[in-house]
């Protein structure tokens, strides 16, 4: 039985796991640690916040190293899911000091405080079952060429903005909990993911948004950046398959096996919404413009995912095809909440 905390619970991601595992049958309480900063919303947990009985709260900065251990202790926590980040790169391009402290410093705090419960501190014996899923991203790998080999696990970190070598660092102080401390810690590093409540600042939404105002659509460079794609919730399945069978002291790649350029993805955006808001009057293809590349625009990511897929059985459910149309649909069934997101 677990005391499960996830960390960032409010975000995009978080809240798409604490969705997809509050009623399993493995958890006692589900603890969610999150500060709300701009990405985080109460809102993204409607029907459970402040209702599902398993379900907690704690806002809570991971700076605030004591506050961290308190959660930890208070709530007997055996297991944890850490999604807590800033996680936006172009907002690390002009502002990279928060990415610092919460990405690398506020992970430390979280394996300080695990380390502390989890072991007694006289015999450095571990206490009980315990494990820590520190959840990472493609992005520490660096830029492929358009013909290299996906990453494997294996790959060398070459990280290339400040969010990504923020994460790279996380990673290695996880790496190094396990190795120095037997912290019984497992990594997944992730492709691109899309789906519902996704924060109106990262590029489906966005395009989303920008169509239906049928406002002008920015496509960064040339538009053939490419990126591999994967629903959120078969990300959250992954997660969970990880967390209760994945090896400890193991990382996992997990994507979505739909490389696409970024041009290619907002024209199947444009060509769903012309389909399924023909009142709008079509040709949102005609919206799109190219805008200056961000600095250091990583070119290809790839991820080979056959580790996970042979190990744990776990593979993506949706297709890009599948996933992008229940994304779209639900953005225009939810721009109550779109509003509500942009007003906070
Ligand atoms: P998000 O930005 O939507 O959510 C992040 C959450 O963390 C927010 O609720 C925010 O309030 C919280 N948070 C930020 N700083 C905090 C702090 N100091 N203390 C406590 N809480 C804090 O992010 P997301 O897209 O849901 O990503 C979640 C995780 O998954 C991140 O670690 C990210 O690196 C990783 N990841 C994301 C993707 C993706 O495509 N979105 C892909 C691979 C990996």
């Amino acid at each position: 039985m677990m005391n499960l905390l996830i960390t960032g619970g409010a975000g995009f991601i978080g809240s798409s796991l604490i969705r997809h595992v509050i009623d399993r049958s493995e958890i006692t309480k589900l603890v969610n640690l999150d500060c709300l900063t701009y990405a985080g919303h109460l809102e993204n947990l409607d029907g459970i916040h402040g209702i599902h009985p398993r379900y907690l709260f704690e806002q809570v900065d991971l700076r605030d190293k004591v506050e961290v251990l308190r959660v930890i202790r208070q709530h007997d926590i055996t297991h944890v899911m850490h999604l807590a980040a800033e996680s936006h790169v172009d907002r690390s391009i002009t502002g990279p000091g928060d990415f610092i402290t919460t990405n690398i410093n506020g992970t430390f705090h979280l394996l300080e405080a695990c380390r502390a419960h989890w072991f007694d501190q006289a015999s450095g014996i571990q206490n009980g079952a315990s494990k820590f899923l520190h959840v990472s991203t493609d992005e520490v790998f660096g830029s492929l060429g358009p013909h290299d080999p996906a990453f494997t696990e294996t790959s060398a970190c070459t990280p290339n903005s400040p969010y990504s070598a923020s994460k790279a660092a996380s990673d290695m102080l996880v790496r190094s909990y396990h190795h120095t401390y037997d912290l019984p810690a497992v990594t997944t590093r992730c492709s691109n993911n899309y789906g519902p409540y996704q924060f109106p600042e990262k590029l489906i939404p966005v395009v989303i948004q920008s169509v239906l105002a049928r406002e002008p659509v920015p496509i960064y460079g040339d538009g053939m950046n490419v990126r591999d794609w994967l629903y959120v919730g078969d990300h959250c399945e992954a997660l969970w398959s990880v967390l209760t069978s994945g090896k400890v002291g193991e990382t996992y790649n997990i994507g979505g096996r739909s490389e696409l350029a970024n041009v290619h993805l907002v024209q199947m955006i444009c060509d769903l919404i012309d389909e399924l808001k023909p009142e709008l009057g079509g040709h949102s293809r005609s919206l799109l413009g190219f805008v200056p590349d961000r600095p250091g625009h990583d070119r290809r990511y790839a991820m080979d995912a056959t580790k996970i897929s042979v190990e744990l059985g776990w593979n993506p459910a949706h297709t890009l095809e599948t996933g992008l149309r229940e994304t779209v649909v639900w953005y225009l069934q939810h721009q109550g909440w779109v509003e509500s997101i942009a007003r906070g």
